[in-house]
Formats: C-alpha cells, structure tokens, sequence
C-alpha cells in the first residue's frame, strides 16, 4: 500500500502540473483563476517532502508507513496551498490516512473506506453537500461507485476505476449547476454553465489512482 500511495502522489503532481492550466482557464471562469497555480504548488511540495523521506527512511512499506504517508501529504497541502483547495484536499488527505491506519485487513476495503472518508471530511470542512457545485460533486459520486464495486467483488483495480469513472461524470454534471459555496457562488446565475475545478481535479487525482492501481485503459 505504501508504494501505490507514494506512486500515485507522483503521477498526481505530473498530472496536475500538465494540467495547471486548464483548471487555473476553468477557475478564471468562475473563480479568481488560481486552482492550476494552487495544486501545482502543493503536489510539487508532497514530491519534495516524498524525496526527502525516501532518502531519510529508506524503503518503509508496511501499512503504517502507508498512512502515514498519506498523512504527510496532506500536511503538506494544507501548509503550502493558499487557496480553499488546499485546506479542503489536506483535510481529506488526513481523514483517508486515519482509515487506511485502522483495522481493516482487507486493501479493497480501505480504499472505500478512505475515500468515504475523505469525502464527508471536506463535506464537513467545507459545510458543503452534493448538489453545491464543488469538488464533493465529483467526490461522492466516486466513493458511492467504489463501494457499489466493492460489495460486487470489485478488486482495488476495478474499485478505483468506478470511482474514477463516476468521478468524471460527477465532475461533467456540474456544468448546469449553480455555485453556492466558494468563490463560485459570488456569481450566482453566472456559476452556471461552467465546469467547477475542484470537481475537475477531483476526477483528475481519481484517473491516477485508478491508473496506478491497474486501470486496464
Ligand atoms: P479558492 O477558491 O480559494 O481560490 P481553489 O481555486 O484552489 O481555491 O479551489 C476552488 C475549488 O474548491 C472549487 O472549484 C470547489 O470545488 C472547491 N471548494 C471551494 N469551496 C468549497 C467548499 N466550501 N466545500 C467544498 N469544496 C469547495
Ligand atoms: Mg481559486
């Protein structure tokens, strides 16, 4: 677990770095244009402190490790990330971390339970449901998926592409709707008709997991 943790921390900040100017273009739309800059920062900071502690620790993989790594991560984010998402991922960051580092011997498991977790944790953060135009648009619908793949069999392969699947789709679905939390809902009726970038991120962060977990395409 603690190596497709720290694997997917990587191919994360590729990701969001390759992709820093379309969410920053999608949250000009709506926001003040600084989503892409935000992420950009705070996953190239988790690759540093990841460096940092591969280099003072040596190969550590148990599952400890694991969540503690996670942990870091999202320390990390809430500390170098200036804007809301910061807060709001770090927060999910540590609330995933805390379920990976309770009982649950079964990997497939803790992965539902980890983004079950990371999800009402910004829910409760943000004091932001489904339905509000946010990040939790994509989220939630993602860790329904995964758990619907879980009790179907699902192996953490197939568990993170659901959630990546319904993540994109949660993510498309906030196109009509109107903002009521964040920057986005100072412009009311104007919110509508664009994609929200936290959603859009949420997704992107989703397809890496499920990448590096196994993804067939
Ligand atoms: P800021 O809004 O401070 O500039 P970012 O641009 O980095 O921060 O992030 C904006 C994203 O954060 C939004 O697209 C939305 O998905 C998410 N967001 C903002 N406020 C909330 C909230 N209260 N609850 C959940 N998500 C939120
Ligand atoms: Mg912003």
């Amino acid at each position: 677990m603690h190596d497709a943790i720290a694997a997917w921390l990587k191919a994360s900040a590729k990701r969001i770095h390759a992709e820093a100017a379309s969410l920053t273009a999608l949250d000009q739309a709506i926001g003040d244009g600084d989503h892409g800059i935000n992420l950009d920062r705070g996953f190239t900071s988790i690759v540093a402190m990841l460096d940092e502690r591969a280099a003072r620790n040596g190969d550590q993989t148990d599952e400890a490790a694991a969540a503690d790594l996670l942990r870091q991560a999202g320390r990390t984010l809430i500390s170098t990330v200036g804007g809301a998402s910061g807060p709001l991922y770090g927060t999910a960051f540590l609330r995933g971390a805390a379920a990976l580092a309770g009982d649950l011997p079964v990997r497939s498991a803790a992965l539902v339970v980890a983004l079950e977790a990371a999800s009402v944790g910004i829910a409760a953060l943000g004091k932001a449901s489904e339905g509000e135009k946010t990040m939790l648009d994509a989220l939630f619908p993602a860790a329904r998926a995964a758990r619907e793949s879980l009790e179907n069999g699902g192996d953490t392969a197939a568990i993170a592409t659901a959630a990546h699947h319904a993540a994109e789709a949660g993510a498309a679905a906030t196109i009509p709707m109107l903002a009521t939390k964040g920057r986005a809902s100072y412009l009311g009726e104007r919110s509508v008709g664009h994609q929200d970038p936290g959603a859009t991120s949420a997704a992107l962060l989703l397809g890496e997991l499920a990448a590096v977990l196994g993804e067939g395409s």
